[in-house]
């Protein structure tokens, strides 16, 4: 998930703006209305539950008792520092405190060696409640200082806050199960990681491999500086993941040139004629790439040569003419280079959809439990961390944020999460808690700062509860459920049907990241976290809180 899609929206719109005051009054009358303009608040009627005030109170308590527990997975996953499908460590860990806890775990689902599932209970529905569990190359960051500041050079780091989510999704689960088991509430709970969710490579085949086939709905959470939730199309964008191999012919580059055929020049080639053809995108598309291999040494005509590309769109049917489109210009700039080419998909992520009922039932406990109370410390450092790193200045929100509807939201495209893919398979939303500071940059180091802080503990205590009480209402209420499936079939499913591009040879790209992972998890080994030793991260790396000034 990408954060910066509600800035993305605001940019364009401001843009938008621009161009018009620019262009004069007359180009103005044509000019389209600000996506973003704010709407009038209509009032927020919750959905009735059989939730009994007695079952709430439980299962707050619940997780209250759990607060510990939850800064201690939260800090613990934050030492692991894993990216995409190397989350061992990690994996290990959070299916080691499910186990404890009665879960029983099924290990390497998907063909996925660090994904899992977790299941408890008999009878009744089943609730699956995922997160995503992996974190950025090149991020690795200090937590609790305001400035940059890594711990392993050139290591992973939570720049996004992976490490929050799924510690809150078990404490919520913990927290619902000895409420269900106290008043013989019959149902059954499911939790998934998110498993290289930054690579978009694992939701797809989750569901490829029927993870979901029994589930009626899904709770998915991810780290936000709001506590909120949302139904309806989620005005992002779904993605394929595609690497172009093209293979040449070496020669001597000085000798005898002219019996090579340049691998890179494929590449380049490719690259070129995408972006020449870019102009003539609709404006809702992103395409990026990386040259992943560009050849060995200059005096040898690269033999082989291989680009990343993710190409972004906001329907299904769009995004495979993006995806196709790429593929031409790849088997264009072989035809012009004499070379030939080869293409595998890393990853792919559906356009996002959220199930209004289901929005509508977390949002009613969102409300209820409100958001954390934020200490002076938590103020000063939230504050020093956006001087330091000149960010907006933003104080940490003290109301939760109003339930946002598809009209409410740009239509601009922007990232991708491939929750979107189980969004298609059965009724699903996302709860977005507060463990983060308003103003830091997605996918940077400024949003690792706070992630092994109180703040983030906080965050992460209020999303439990919301989330447990909403587990509490799926078991309870059986026509929250028939509504959100209702909602599903009639409603979303009329708009699309789930088409992904993956096909049936496509495999997970279990070995990304794999490489650096056995240079740097020696170096990273000694940062992790020890909570027999020591009572917080913070305190094993000798950070005082709120450390306000550079160090
Ligand atoms: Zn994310």
């Amino acid at each position: 998930m990408k954060m910066a899609d509600a800035w993305n929206g605001a940019a364009l719109a401001a843009l938008v703006l621009a161009a018009t005051t620019l262009a004069g009054p007359g180009a103005l009358a044509q000019a389209p209305p600000a996506a973003d303009a704010p709407k009038p608040a209509k009032p927020f009627v919750a959905p009735e539950v059989a939730t009994t005030d007695a079952m709430r109170q439980a299962a707050i308590a619940g997780v209250d008792a759990r607060a510990k527990m939850a800064q201690e997975m939260v800090d613990q996953v934050f030492s692991y520092a894993e990216p995409g499908f190397q989350e061992f460590r990690t994996s290990e860990f959070l299916t080691g405190v499910l186990e404890k806890n009665g879960f029983k775990i099924e290990r390497g689902v998907a063909g996925i060696p660090t994904a899992w599932t977790a299941t408890w209970g008999t009878g009744g529905p089943l609730i699956a409640l995922g997160s995503d569990i992996d974190n950025l190359l090149g991020l690795s960051q200090y937590p609790g200082v305001p400035n940059i500041k890594p711990m392993v050079d050139g290591a992973p780091g939570h720049g996004e806050g992976h490490n929050s989510g799924m510690p809150m999704m078990i404490v919520a689960a913990l927290a619902a199960k000895d409420v269900m088991e106290k008043n013989k509430i019959p149902g059954r709970i499911m939790l998934w990681p998110g498993v290289a969710e930054e690579l978009l490579a694992t939701k797809a085949f989750y569901v490829r491999a029927g993870l979901f086939k029994d589930v009626d709905a899904t709770i998915f959470s991810h780290v936000s500086r709001d506590f909120s939730t949302s139904w309806g199309p989620g005005g992002n964008n779904g993605m394929v993941s595609v690497e172009y191999t093209f293979r040449g012919k070496t020669a001597h580059a000085a000798g005898q040139p002219w019996e090579g055929r340049s691998a890179l020049d494929g590449v380049e080639l490719m690259d070129m004629a995408w972006n020449f053809r870019r102009e003539h995108l609709p404006l809702t598309q992103r395409s990026h790439y990386v040259i992943t291999n560009g050849g060995g040494q200059p005096n040898i005509v690269p033999g082989v040569a291989t680009v990343w590309y993710y190409f972004r769109e906001q329907n299904f049917q769009s995004i495979r003419e993006l995806y196709q489109l790429g593929n031409k210009l790849s088997e264009a700039a072989a035809m012009a280079t004499d070379t030939t080419v080869e293409r595998r998909v890393l990853g792919y992520a559906a356009p996002n959809y959220s199930n209004k009922p289901l929005a509508e039932t977390a949002y009613a406990n969102i409300k209820r439990i409100g958001m954390p109370q934020w200490s002076d410390d938590d103020r000063a450092f939230a504050k020093a961390v956006q001087e330091t790193n000149k960010l907006k200045a933003e104080p940490l929100a003290t109301e939760v944020s109003p339930l946002t509807a598809p009209g409410d939201r740009n239509t601009f495209g922007g990232g991708s999460d491939d929750i979107g893919d189980i969004m298609w398979t059965v009724p699903t939303i996302t709860v977005r808690y507060p463990s983060n500071i308003p103003g830091a940059i997605g996918h940077n180091v400024t949003s690792a700062m706070a992630m092994a802080t109180p703040i983030a503990h906080k965050g992460v205590v209020v999303g439990a509860k919301a989330v447990a009480l909403t587990v509490l209402d799926l078991m309870t209420t059986p026509k929250v459920l028939a509504d959100a499936k209702d909602y599903f079939q009639n409603t979303q499913l009329k708009t699309q049907k789930y088409d992904p591009v993956l096909g049936p040879d496509d495999k997970p790209a279990i070995w990304l990241n794999a490489d650096v992972m056995a240079r740097l998890r020696p170096k990273m080994e000694p940062y992790y976290y020890n909570p027999k030793k020591y009572k917080t991260y913070l305190e094993q790396l000798g950070i005082t809180y709120p450390t306000t000034t550079p160090k």
